[in-house]
């Protein structure tokens, strides 16, 4: 387990250190538990009210100052070689962002978006600079450590879904339990808890072939978030939606956001999808404007 930060009992998600140490909090399927006050500012003795405050006043006034910072990019530079010519994407980006955020990440395409994503969830390694996300200094870490990393922090959603044809729904779900001690019992309560958090507690024993898209990207979701991960990255999560269906699963993030208090870092071309988080970042040429 080295190199990795876990988060104590006292932390407002209580299921985190699961994957290890599946004991008593185990049997309690309840990931999606809302947080009483405001999670961890109340514990730092602040206001509550401070941050509705600050969101009420508008998209860009969300700063929690008081939130502590949970994605830290310094210097970060991504080269991928493809035969001989090295290509830059990422090019000493820096990037902070506060527990709690629900940031939205735009940028034309090939401009190194998903890169970034995959950097953040650990899902690859910068070339060079300093990546530090939930505590963990990624750049440093071997693959082991990477892997239990995402799969205590990191939730991932992706444009096409990417479910397994052949499972159905509760079992899509329930594939990132079984890399945990979790009992089979105690795996179908959870994802059924996920799935019941998305609205589709009557679509369970369906194949995504029997799901529209906006149900399908609802199935990801919970499997998303079934291990009550810290963070949410999603990489155009409505990109392959219709208007209505789109709507539907970002009020489904603003409310993973809000009442969960997941910090959410989501990619999309869709400026009325971005309207809906509370911040927008822009990357160009290798670096965050
Ligand atoms: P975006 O998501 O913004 O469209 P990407 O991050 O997918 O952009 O890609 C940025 C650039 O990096 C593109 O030119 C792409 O071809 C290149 N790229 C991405 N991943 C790899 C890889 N594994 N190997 C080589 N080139 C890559
Ligand atoms: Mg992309």
């Amino acid at each position: 387990m080295s190199g990795i930060e876990s988060r104590g009992p006292e932390s407002e998600s209580n299921l985190v250190n699961m994957p290890e140490t599946p004991t008593t909090e185990v049997d309690v399927p309840e990931p999606y538990r809302k947080n009483e006050g405001d999670g961890a500012a109340a514990k730092a003795g602040e206001k509550p009210a401070e941050k509705a405050n600050e969101k009420a006043k508008g998209k860009t006034a969300y700063r929690d100052t008081n939130a502590k910072t949970i994605i830290e990019l310094k210097g970060v530079t991504k080269t991928f070689v493809r035969g001989k010519e090295p290509l830059t994407v990422l090019d000493g980006l820096t990037l902070d962002v506060h527990e709690g955020a629900f940031e939205a990440l735009m940028g034309p395409s090939g401009s190194g978006k998903s890169t970034l994503l995959n950097l953040i969830a650990g899902l690859d390694r910068p070339t060079s600079g300093m990546a530090k996300v939930a505590g963990n200094d990624l750049s440093t870490m071997s693959d082991g450590d990477l892997a239990r990393f995402r799969s205590r922090h990191i939730g991932f959603i992706f444009q096409a879904y990417n479910l397994m044809p052949v499972l159905t729904a509760l079992e899509n779900v329930e594939l990132p339990l079984l890399l945990t001690k979790l009992s089979s019992a105690d795996r179908r309560k959870r994802a059924q808890t996920a799935l019941r958090a998305v609205g589709l507690e009557d679509r369970m024993a369906h194949y995504p072939r029997q799901l529209s898209g906006g149900q399908e990207q609802r199935v990801a979701i919970a499997r998303a978030i079934v291990n009550d991960p810290t963070i949410i990255v999603a990489d155009e999560p409505t990109g392959d939606l219709d208007r209505k269906a789109a709507d539907d699963i970002l009020t489904l993030l603003t409310k993973l956001n809000e009442e969960f208090k997941k910090t959410i870092l989501m990619v999309t071309h869709d400026p009325s999808a971005a309207e809906r988080a509370t911040a927008t970042r822009h990357l160009n040429k290798g670096k965050l404007e």
